[in-house]
């Protein structure tokens, strides 16, 4: 049997998702900033094996905050939401890897940091619902929406790291 390299799939236009890596959206929201657990949150995600592939600090509108939580917008807490994740600076991330956005959210915790288990990074580090520190996206979709919501396909990074062949085999 001929192996037929992945990149080679892809010129013939089949089998595309086979060279797709997994992305997730991750934010450090407000709170996580200005609680200063940036290299924390990263240091939990590089750990694990994920590999960063787009990183900015930035300041959302109100605007910008509606847009990101537009699945929320009938919920009662939703202005409070966006007021509160415009109020500061968030750090906006791509990670990639295996497994990304769910593994993301178990590492992530549940939304409600009293139910989240100690060792997730919402049950080690936030106390309340309203201040969780961190967002990341809930399935391919979404992830894809975010991505692109958040970054500029220029601002995403392709690169290999060094540490796949031992991270994958
Ligand atoms: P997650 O961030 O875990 O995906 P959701 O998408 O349900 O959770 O909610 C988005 C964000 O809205 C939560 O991370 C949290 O900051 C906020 N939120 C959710 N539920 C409440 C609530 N009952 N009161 C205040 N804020 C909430």
């Amino acid at each position: 049997v001929l192996a037929v390299p992945a990149a080679a799939y892809m010129l013939q236009g089949q089998e595309a998702s086979a060279a797709e890596p997994e992305r997730t959206f991750i934010a450090i929201k407000p709170d996580g900033v200005q609680r200063g657990l940036i290299a924390e949150i990263i240091s939990r995600f590089e750990r694990k094996g994920y590999k960063l592939v787009a990183v900015k600090l930035v300041v959302p509108s109100k605007e910008f905050a509606q847009k990101h939580y537009h699945d929320l917008k009938d919920r009662p807490f939703f202005d409070g939401l966006c007021d509160f994740l415009s109020s500061g600076p968030v750090l906006a991330m791509v990670w990639e890897g295996e497994g990304a956005i769910k593994y993301g959210r178990k590492l992530i915790g549940a939304t409600d940091p009293q139910k989240s288990e100690p060792g997730t990074i919402r049950g080690d580090l936030a106390v309340v619902v309203g201040r969780n520190i961190i967002h990341g996206s809930d399935g391919p979709e979404t992830a894809k929406d975010e991505i692109a919501l958040w970054f500029e396909p220029s601002e995403l990074v392709s690169y290999t790291s060094n540490a796949e062949k031992w991270l994958y085999g």
